[in-house]
């Protein structure tokens, strides 16, 4: 009898085009799939409060596939070297493979367990298969990594020959030996008391039959992508964020469904492009695994941030009195994500109005998005703050006002998102503390009672983040 080959699943929640798993179960070898919910109370990053919800269903439509396939994911809470090699040893298993993560900690646990299982004489495999590109393998002409996105994609495409391509398999066979394993439910990931999630469950389907629909739906949108990529009203973008963080759908099957609706598509080359960004910042987290902690640039540990206590509660409510800020921070909360520009534009003013650390909006994203991801987030936060590799310099700073003006032109994100201004006219839907009297009794609205006024005025705000800016370059 062949002996089985664990694959130990992270972020990776799919059967299709999974290379572990098509490794273990070649010529058909039983395959254990584990997952194991890592407890070490000293590890940094765990999962925040929208991530664990996406996890929960991921993991709930991974088991009922592999149960109804005549297996079972062995479910197991504790230090991943320690569970694994446990199982391995259990089951007689020759053998454990994963795909290769980039987040610090990930990697560390596959140093332990590669060590431990060594020790125990049982095998061990790491494959690619969350990256378009093995990150330790793009590098710059002088074999360094790259720290600017638009040679390091040129780059990408110039290798595309060697890009990890979708890999077809069948389903494997699943082991049947009888191993410990403990119960979802009794995690605990989802909400309660209260369920902040509610509408979550109407927004998202989370898992890979979600994220296969969510791929062929946006491939029939392709071709507008370009053009409507930045109104948030239009919402014309993938929303595969979620699915590629947890690994739903492959960043190659992604690419590949884009490359055969039509190669010259602009739409296409844009979303591939995008693609491209989240590589960046895997490559990034990967060479610079101090990122998610650290300004990139140094100069920036001695920033003159503010603690503000109330600005940072207000920004995360959406109470900041800028109108698209607002509505994408209400996006957030209740639908754990937000629309890209909006994200950028809800990051500035965070850092640069109300000049708070980049790391308290890092935190709170972390937490509250559904597509939480170490490297983008941490990347797309120091892209803001002007002190990442690749940044929007600091004294580049968005107007609230006009940003919401130019991508929300009829308000209709605003209105959906932040419904007390839906009766204000177009005119006033960007600025409502300078509608006069009337137009706002009209509205029914009272500025600082029905929706506050600006936290600071915008002129104001970019004068008072240069101001800051000079203070660093004197130091
Ligand atoms: C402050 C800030 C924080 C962010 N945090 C995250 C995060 O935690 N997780 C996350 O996945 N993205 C993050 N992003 C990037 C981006 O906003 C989201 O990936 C995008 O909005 C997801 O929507 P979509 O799937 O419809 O994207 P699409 O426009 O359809 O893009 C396709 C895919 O490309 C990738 N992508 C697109 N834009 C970026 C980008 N700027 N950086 C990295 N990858 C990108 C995503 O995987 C996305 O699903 C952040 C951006 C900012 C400015």
């Amino acid at each position: 009898m062949k002996s089985p080959v664990i694959v130990w699943l992270r972020q990776e929640l799919r059967l299709k085009d999974h290379p572990a798993l098509a490794a273990a179960g070649a010529n058909g070898r039983p395959v254990i799939l584990c997952f194991i919910r890592n407890t070490a109370t000293d590890r940094p990053w765990l999962p925040g409060a929208a991530s664990c919800w996406w996890l929960h269903h991921s993991l709930r439509e991974i088991s009922q596939k592999v149960q109804n396939a005549g297996g079972k994911i062995v479910l197991r809470s504790g230090n991943p070297a320690e569970e694994i090699t446990s199982i391995a040893i259990e089951s007689g298993a020759s053998a454990v493979y994963w795909t290769n993560a980039i987040e610090p900690s990930d990697r560390k646990d596959e140093l332990l367990l590669r060590a431990e299982l060594e020790k125990n004489a049982i095998g061990s495999e790491g494959f690619e298969g969350n990256l378009l590109f093995d990150p330790a393998e793009i590098k710059s002409q002088s074999g360094t990594p790259f720290r600017v996105f638009t040679p390091f994609w040129k780059n990408c495409l110039k290798a595309q020959a060697s890009m990890r391509a979708v890999q077809q398999s069948s389903m494997p066979v699943f082991s049947q030996t009888a191993l410990e394993s403990e119960s979802l439910d009794s995690w605990n990931l989802l909400p309660e008391r209260p369920n902040w999630g509610k509408q979550f469950d109407s927004v998202w389907q989370p898992g890979e039959d979600g994220g296969q629909a969510a791929l062929s739906n946006f491939v029939h949108r392709a071709p507008d992508y370009e053009q409507d990529r930045n109104y948030p009203a239009k919402d014309n973008t993938s929303r595969l964020s979620p699915y590629l963080h947890f690994g739903n759908i492959s960043a190659a099957q992604a690419f590949a469904a884009t490359n055969q609706q039509n190669l010259t598509s602009e739409g296409a080359l844009s979303f591939q492009r995008e693609l491209g960004w989240r590589e960046f910042c895997a490559h990034l987290l990967f060479h610079f695994p101090q990122m998610p902690e650290k300004s990139f640039r140094p100069e920036f540990s001695k920033f003159p941030w503010i603690e503000d206590d109330n600005a940072l509660a207000d920004w995360q409510k959406g109470c900041t009195g800028f109108p698209i800020v607002d509505a994408g921070m209400r996006q957030l909360w209740q639908t754990g994500w937000m629309h890209n520009r909006v994200r950028m534009v809800a990051a500035s003013v965070l850092v640069k109005h109300l000049l708070v650390h980049w790391k308290h909006g890092q935190q709170w994203f972390w937490d509250t998005l559904v597509d939480a991801d170490l490297a983008s987030n941490s990347a797309g936060w120091q892209w803001v703050a002007g002190c990442g590799a690749d940044a929007a310099p600091y004294f580049r700073v968005f107007n609230p006002v006009l940003q919401g003006q130019k991508f929300d032109p009829d308000g209709d994100y605003i209105k959906q998102w932040v419904p007390e201004l839906m009766d204000l006219p177009k005119k006033y839907l960007h600025t409502p503390w300078l509608a006069p009297a009337e137009v706002l009794k009209d509205a029914n609205l009272e500025i600082g009672k029905d929706y506050p006024a600006p936290l600071i005025q915008p002129d104001a705000g970019r004068k008072r983040a240069l101001d800051a800016l000079a203070q660093l370059k004197k130091l």
